[in-house]
């Protein structure tokens, strides 16, 4: 069978409100934090955002795999990589993405909290209710039963081209892959980005 998910495209313009939403938000707690780390790659670019919204200079990171290919969870979450430099004693912010299953924020806690942070808390652009683990702080929350991929600016092509080699095999060439994508997606691609992709993945 071919596994085609139900995706929501979000652009730059979401990103950028999200980000002020979960600034807001921390700073109305009080909880600026000295350190923030970014969850590879999904928490990259939210963590980044985040360090220029609320002033911290102080970024490091921490990889974690579930997800290997879009949609698709490969086993349980696992850290690959660990911390790039110390939170002994610091006000610790770890950031993701999205919570999903919650299995990697989870373990990106445990891990960091291991380390000595003198407080540690937690931030999420996006948090599906079904998530095992509840960041500190989330902009938007997407309910268990509207569970979507979501396709985020920074994993643009990445998923395109995964998602299309799969649309493929329901159907060779670009438009019936730009039809199934829309009807079995619900992704709206133009015909330029697919000829892109084409170049990567066979789409004939
Ligand atoms: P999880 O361990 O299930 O909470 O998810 C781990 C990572 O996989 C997230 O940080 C995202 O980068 C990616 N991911 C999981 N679920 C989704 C989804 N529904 N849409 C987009 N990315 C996802």
């Amino acid at each position: 069978m071919v596994d085609l998910p139900r995706c929501r495209r979000v652009g730059w313009a979401d990103i950028d409100a999200w980000a002020d939403r979960l600034a807001e938000r921390i700073r109305a707690a009080g909880a600026v934090p000295e350190t923030i780390v970014g969850l590879t790659r999904g928490g990259w670019v939210p963590s980044r955002l985040l360090c220029d919204r609320l002033g911290v200079h102080h970024l490091l990171s921490l990889r974690a795999r579930h997800w290997g290919v879009t949609a698709t969870p490969s086993g349980k979450a696992e850290l690959t990589e660990g911390l790039s430099g110390s939170v002994a004693g610091r006000a610790v912010l770890v950031v993701d993405d999205i919570t999903d299953t919650g299995e990697s924020l989870a373990l990106a806690e445990d891990h960091v909290r291991a380390a000595g942070p003198a407080r540690l808390e937690s931030a999420t652009f996006l948090h599906i209710s079904h998530s095992k683990f509840v960041p500190t702080y989330y902009a938007e929350e997407i309910p268990r039963a509207a569970w979507v991929w979501v396709v985020f600016p920074w994993n643009y092509w990445e998923d395109l081209a995964t998602l299309a080699a799969r649309a493929r095999e329901l159907g060779p060439g670009i438009d019936a892959v730009r039809t199934t994508l829309l009807d079995r997606s619900g992704l709206d691609v133009s015909r330029a980005d697919l000829e892109r992709v084409a170049r990567l993945v066979p789409l004939d």
